[in-house]
């Protein structure tokens, strides 16, 4: 499989080809695409006229996999060779599932705790990779099938709270099933798309994207802003979903059934699919009556209400806790996305309307708009959407290190180019002749963990105390993507210029794969930070007091001195230990005892000049 060649300048594809979008979901998975004729995103239905496969995998005996709605049916007859829910295992290690190892119905192998789980199935293993990879594959074939036309390029979407790992697994599992992953996008977002919301320019808006599927309850509080997602919280329950609901119902209407029918196996499953029958029946209709094994079965919308109400009020407290998260009031939130096939109903709608006190985004189907929105973002990376924002952006930060090899950014990442910016910046050391401007590219807080783009020498900065040079730094990107950086100093005019291609060189997954690096490692970051300031500010204490003691130490006593060599000593201590608290509390006893000192050294001076003058 040969790489594409992607502009990361424009974000767009060099030669035009469908690019899918699709919705890995833990109960149903599906494919869409943005047609050229409408440039409307549909998902893609075969002649039997449903978008949905169920996300089930079911292997024969010789190997033979069969996928989707087909595959139902095996969940009552080889329940240990049919396999739902892979989604819930995807990057996970034995360890991280134990406690729900209940739920599956099937074999997890339990050999290594850290090492990622397998299911066996007969003498055969498979990671949740290669499960996903045969749902993968059959939503592939159904769209070539459908389009006539091979696909080889998609976009997958993912639960915002997935990790590094649970992404990571969900590109390989495409790569398995023969698709470049272009990208891999948040559910959430993508249902934001699909509705249009951030595909205007200077669009700021913050959004709650409430989703219920199958078998979990997501809701994730998004602000999009200039075409720019950012996930502000997530909260939610991973085992609470329509099938709970169905449960409900089969309780239900188990009192008026025998006790040797509900341990009848294909029984319990046929109460079950009458359930989510009657359920789904009752979106739309006041009263259900069925039957199953010749017995009578009824159940009113205010009889399922009630059943309902306790799982709703779940969601609105996961709700209210992802508010919390998110230090938002329910009034701040400007749309309500819908999401998931659960949000059908009619009371959930109701709740969710009037928790955050607004209308709903549920115009599309609830168990599309991902796969759409997916659709949209592909589209959007073959370059189809030409007035799409996230165009001419900068994928990354741009900036130059300062001291302690900090970060300091001139061009954060997302700005529109061509653009420009500077910024002033001085000399640390009495007389310094020459300064070192280098250009990083990334969104750590540290140079080292960015990208060195370029380096080079400002000289003949003429002799001069420190901190008194001015020395502007621009940056200027041109709208071909090229960067030149610029350094003057200001009081002589000096000056010198260098050309860098940022966008050069760095792969579209390099550039993801940094953004996730910046956002893992964001917390750790907030803590080298504040310690190399803390380092910066102790070390520039120390020169001084260094400084003052060998030029003034006649204005101090022996003892003083004594006192104020101990002090720098334990600061300097605190400095090899990195301990940031400790640093800062020595810094300022430092301080308190080297304050006196300076008063001092300003009387001797006034003493010393009024000493030659008399002043009349
Ligand atoms: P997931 O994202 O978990 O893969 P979906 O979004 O496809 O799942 O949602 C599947 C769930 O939606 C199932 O439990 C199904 O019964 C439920 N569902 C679909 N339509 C309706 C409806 N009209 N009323 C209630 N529930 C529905
Ligand atoms: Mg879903």
């Amino acid at each position: 499989m040969g790489k594409v060649a992607i502009n990361i300048a424009t974000g767009s594809l060099q030669q035009n080809d469908t690019i899918v979008g699709i919705d890995l979901g833990t109960t149903n998975s599906l494919i869409a695409i943005v047609r050229e004729d409408t440039k409307q995103p549909i998902a893609l239905k075969e002649i039997d006229g449903l978008a949905l496969v169920p996300s089930i995998v079911y292997f024969d005996a010789y190997g033979n996999v069969t996928v989707g709605t087909q595959a139902i049916d095996f969940l009552i007859n080889e329940p240990e060779r049919t396999i739902y829910s892979a989604k819930r295992l995807m990057g996970k290690s034995y360890k991280d599932i134990k406690t729900d190892a209940g739920f599956f119905a099937y074999t997890i192998i339990d050999d290594d705790t850290d090492a990622l789980v397998k299911i066996q199935i007969g003498n055969q293993f498979y990671s949740p990779i290669d499960l996903s990879s045969y749902i993968l594959k059959e939503l592939k074939k159904r769209a070539e099938h459908i389009l006539k036309t091979s696909v080889t390029k998609a976009v997958i979407t993912v639960p915002a709270y997935f990790n590094d790992s649970q992404r990571q697994a969900t590109r390989d599992a495409g790569r398995l099933a023969g698709l470049d992953v272009l990208r891999i996008i948040n559910e959430p977002t993508a249902a934001s798309l699909a509705y249009g919301l951030g595909m205007k320019e200077h669009e700021e808006k913050t959004i709650a994207v409430y989703d219920l599927g199958g078998g979990t309850f997501d809701i994730s509080i998004l602000t999009i802003n200039n075409g720019i997602f950012e996930v502000l919280a997530t909260n939610g329950d991973t085992y609470l979903g329509g099938d709970d609901i169905d449960n409900l119902i089969v309780n239900f209407w188990s009192d008026a059934i025998d006790i040797a029918d509900i341990n009848n196996k294909s029984y319990k499953q046929e109460l079950r699919m009458m359930a989510e029958k009657a359920k789904k029946f009752l979106t739309y209709y006041e009263v259900f009556e069925g039957s199953a094994n010749g017995k009578e079965l009824r159940i009113t919308k205010g009889e399922l209400n009630r059943l309902i109400q306790p799982l709703i009020d779940r969601t609105i407290t996961c709700c209210a806790n992802a508010l919390k998260d998110a230090g938002l009031k329910a009034t701040q939130i400007d749309a309500v996305v819908m999401v998931g096939g659960s949000t059908r109903m009619p009371l959930v709608k109701e709740c969710v309307k009037a928790f955050f006190g607004r209308e709903l985004y549920d115009q599309l189907n609830p168990d599309e708009v991902v796969a759409l929105g997916a659709a949209i973002q592909a589209d959007i990376l073959a370059g189809n959407n030409k007035e799409m924002l996230l165009l001419d952006v900068t994928p990354l930060s741009l900036g130059i290190e300062t001291m302690g090899g900090l970060m300091d950014v001139l061009i954060p990442r997302n700005s529109k180019i061509p653009v420009k910016a500077g910024r002033q910046y001085t000399t640390q050391k009495d007389g310094q002749a020459s300064m070192r401007i280098a250009v990083y590219q990334g969104e750590r807080d540290m140079v080292t963990d960015n990208r060195k783009l370029a380096e080079f020498n400002l000289t003949g900065i003429p002799g001069m105390p420190a901190g008194l040079p001015k020395v502007e730094v621009t940056f200027l990107i041109d709208a071909d993507g090229i960067l030149k950086v610029s350094a003057k100093e200001l009081r002589s005019g000096i000056e010198q210029s260098i050309d860098v291609k940022p966008q050069y060189g760095l792969t579209d997954e390099q550039v993801e794969s940094m953004l996730w690096d910046s956002l893992s490692h964001a917390k750790e970051d907030i803590g080298t930070r504040a310690l190399v300031e803390a380092t910066t500010e102790a070390e520039q204490m120390l020169a001084t007091t260094e400084k003052f003691l060998h030029k003034h130490h006649e204005l101090l006593t022996n003892e003083e001195i004594e006192i104020t060599k101990a002090s720098m000593q334990e600061l300097m201590i605190a400095i090899n230990e990195k301990d940031k608290n400790k640093i800062q509390q020595c810094t300022e006893s430092l301080n308190e005892i080297s304050r006196p000192y300076a008063e001092r050294v300003m009387d001797a001076a006034i003493k010393d000049a009024m000493r030659g003058k008399k002043i009349v």
